[in-house]
């Protein structure tokens, strides 16, 4: 379903991701772990596009993500080309990200009716089904700045929810939050799970990663250090980096 090959990425001098290599089938859920600067979220960001990679490539359901193959060589998509492609990777942020000036519900009709041309009405009804999955139907004509930062995430990835988007990439969904709202935000990331919904999820919580993770992934310094079932990489990692990270955030 996900599949990152030889990626390279480099900001100016410095090597950011140094050959990632990666897959994720579908319905599975891969938590990435590691420390910061280790190049994750621009892991992330590459995945949909928002960074492009220097070298190797990724796929998306079949599909080359930015690009398009012709002979043995890639062409750059056009701007509309990766928005329609993004439109099928939904990215979660940090900080929620929500439009202020537009209600709940509006947050998450704007996307289905501007970017896939869906009638109002059944993106209204379609968001409606949503906000009630997050537990959050009361809070329909709610403002965003009138939510806790728990209930606004969980407003932020129904609105990802609202694009059927083939591929969730969460980055520290919980790590803005205070911490008794975190647990409202894992729940429903796991009821997504559950559902088979294909996930790439980068965070801290080790719990979370041992609970819900099909795989998961330790990276250091733009590389996979090692990536396999949370049992063998949580419990028993093979590599001294991962048991030294580990033992800090255990
Ligand atoms: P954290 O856990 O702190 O979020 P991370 O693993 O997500 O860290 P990245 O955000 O991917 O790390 O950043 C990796 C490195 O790339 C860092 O040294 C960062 O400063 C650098 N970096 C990221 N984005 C850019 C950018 N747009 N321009 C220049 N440097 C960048
Ligand atoms: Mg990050």
């Amino acid at each position: 379903m996900v599949e990152v090959r030889s990626v390279h990425k480099s900001f100016g001098p410095l090597e950011v991701l140094r050959g990632i290599d990666l897959d994720v089938r579908a319905g599975e859920v891969a938590v990435v772990l590691g420390p910061s600067g280790s190049g994750k979220s621009t892991l992330l960001r590459t995945i949909n596009h928002l960074e492009k990679v220097d070298s190797g490539w990724i796929s998306v359901d079949g599909t080359l993500v930015g690009y398009r193959r012709s002979g043995d060589k890639l062409y750059e998509l056009r701007e509309r080309e990766v928005l329609k492609q993004r439109t099928r990777i939904g990215f979660v942020f940090q900080n929620f990200r929500l439009f202020p000036h537009l209600t709940v519900l509006e947050n998450l009709v704007e996307a289905p009716v501007s970017a896939l041309k869906r009638p109002r009405e059944q993106a209204v009804a379609a968001a409606r089904g949503l906000l009630d999955r997050v537990g959050l139907a009361d809070k329909a004509d709610a403002y965003p700045k009138q939510l806790s930062g728990g209930q606004q995430q969980r407003v932020a990835i129904a609105r990802a929810l609202a694009l059927e988007p083939a591929l969730l990439l969460f980055d520290e969904p919980t790590s803005a939050l205070d911490p008794e709202l975190v647990g409202e935000v894992l729940d429903v990331i796991k009821d997504l799970a559950a559902s088979g919904t294909t996930m790439i999820v980068v965070t801290h919580e080790i719990g979370f990663a041992r609970e819900v993770a099909d795989t998961v992934v330790f990276m250091d310094e733009g590389r996979v250090v090692e990536q396999g079932p949370p049992a063998e990489v949580l419990d028993s990692p093979r590599h001294e980096r991962t048991r030294a990270f580990l033992s800090k955030v255990l």
